[in-house]
């Protein structure tokens, strides 16, 4: 299997020192390159993991961690201690080091060799005390890491590497993510504004404003031949309406909607843009809201936040980048109604138009209907309900001080048809139970946009926040009323702290 981030790399750094002679360090070298094999091998990590020589002194140390920071192609660095590798040489490289680290705490073989254990092998298999002696490093310098513990041969230590990638992956494309907005946030809406300078130095992102009217150029210059194809291409991949097919009454609005794609696409591409927004009170001369270019657009990977949120636009690019090459998909999701039968309360997502299709493995329908608000053309949208399964919505709040994350792990369920409903939409029950995800989700003041993904779980999230320093709050299985309250006030004591006073 291809791996999903083929041109990617991390890096696998072993520490060791010249205590114990050439013969030692021979099998450490070889040892360690085994370990980077295997997780290599494994189709559940999705980089190439590269081993480097091994480092014996702080020199080199440092300098490994320069060149991992100078290369755009390496995601991280993963680094497991074989021997005892004194760990004030680690100081300074970790000190340099402005890439996601993951200490691997492993060892070369499984099952101690009862039988013929001697003191030469002690010498040469104790990273059992030497990952506590650069741990007892990493937590004194404060560096933010994620810990795995585990042979590598074992699947669960290769899917957390996994996670792991996926999650620098996701930090790696923030920091690359040029988002466009056209126009501002939706007037007087408070959870979608946010520091876009503090943005930049948190996430990486850069997040600036378009009008909208030069995306109106570009409609304007699209070839009636470019049209024609892409219009093509929604009748062989969707089920088109009968109003909306060529030469019906309404099949110029389709041919809109492929403009504005092809518009679009050309608009991001020329400016290396990963992820925009749109706002239905700042249409300037376009005809209708895009949703149908929108949706395409999401589904190929692209960041998207309706309403000007660029916030949640920046997560649903990270969720498209983690959950890469995974069944599944990610999109931007709204909160909108409930069905509160006491035991079985259920929570219908949907937007105005723009939910993913990366969300159904069904055939979606392309429709066209009023859209009530905005004061342009009916906009023609895809219509389909999102898959069954596991599911995590997560949401980003700019809280003043610092961004928040909020996680809820939810089962999309089945659910009755939904004849009148012009919208894709998603239906799910989050955990641990309605009323104390809702009472958590509304004490922790997350947003009512969050991006829903299906393969990208709630561990790697978390990794990504680690990775952004930022506060990640979890609602699932484990979540209390009580224990989330106090949560809560220690997160807010806490990264208060952790930044400084
Ligand atoms: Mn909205």
């Amino acid at each position: 299997m291809s791996k999903p981030y083929a041109d990617r790399e991390v890096w696998f750094l072993t520490g060791s020192q010249d205590l114990y002679g050439e013969e030692t360090l021979r099998q450490v070298a070889e040892q360690s390159q085994e370990v980077a094999r295997l997780l290599d091998a494994s189709d559940a990590v999705p980089a190439h993991v590269v081993w480097k020589p091994v480092l014996k002194d702080s020199a080199s140390i440092r300098r490994a961690m320069l060149e991992a920071n100078g290369r755009d192609d390496v995601l991280g660095v993963i680094t497991w201690m074989h021997t005892f590798s004194p760990a004030k040489m680690w100081i300074a490289g970790l000190d340099a080091l402005a890439k996601p680290l993951l200490h691997l705490h492993t060892q070369a073989n499984v099952e101690l060799p009862w039988d013929t254990i001697d003191f030469d092998f002690m010498n040469l298999n104790q990273a059992a005390h030497g990952d506590r002696e650069y741990a007892y490093s990493l937590t004194r310098l404060g560096v933010s890491r994620a810990t795995v513990v585990g042979h590598a041969s074992n699947p669960a230590v290769a899917a957390r590497v996994g996670a792991w990638v996926r999650a620098a992956a996701g930090w790696a494309a923030t920091h690359e993510l040029r988002l466009v907005r056209f126009g501002d946030n939706m007037r007087n809406v408070a959870v979608t504004e946010g520091d876009k300078t503090e943005a930049e130095h948190v996430f990486g992102v850069s997040v600036n404003t378009w009008g909208v009217n030069d995306l109106v150029a570009a409609i304007a210059a699209v070839s009636d031949e470019d049209v024609d194809a892409l219009v093509a291409e929604y009748e062989a991949a969707y089920d088109v309406v009968p109003e909306l097919r060529k030469g019906a009454a309404r099949h110029d609005s389709l041919r809109y909607a492929a403009r504005q794609e092809i518009a679009l696409r050309g608009f991001l591409a020329e400016r290396g843009a990963t992820a925009f927004t749109t706002n239905f009170e700042d249409l300037g001369e376009l005809e209708q809201l895009p949703g149908l270019a929108v949706q395409r657009l999401m589904a190929d990977g692209f960041g998207f936040g309706a309403e000007g949120d660029w916030k949640t636009a920046v997560l649903v690019r990270a969720a498209k980048v983690m959950g890469a090459g995974l069944p599944g998909g990610a999109s931007l999701m709204e909160d909108y109604t409930y069905d509160l039968t006491p035991g079985a309360e259920v929570i219908l997502g949907a937007h105005m138009l723009e939910i993913c299709p990366s969300l159904t493995t069904s055939r979606p329908r392309v429709e066209i209907h009023p859209l009530g608000i905005g004061g342009k053309d009916d906009p023609v949208r895809m219509v389909f309900d999102a898959d069954p399964g596991v599911g995590v919505v997560v949401s980003l709040a700019d809280m003043r001080d610092r961004f928040r994350l909020t996680a809820n792990v939810v089962d999309l369920v089945e659910h009755p048809d939904l004849p009148h409903l012009p919208v894709a939409r998603a239906v799910w029950k989050p955990r641990p139970d309605f009323t104390t995800s809702a009472e958590a989700w509304l004490t922790a003041g997350a947003a009512h946009h969050t991006v829903m993904t299906t393969n990208v779980p709630v561990d790697t999230w978390e990794m990504f926040a680690d990775m952004a320093r930022t506060e990640l709050l979890v609602i699932d299985e484990t979540t209390t009323r009580r224990g989330f309250k106090d949560q809560v006030r220690a997160n807010q004591a806490y990264f208060r702290l952790a930044r400084g006073l």
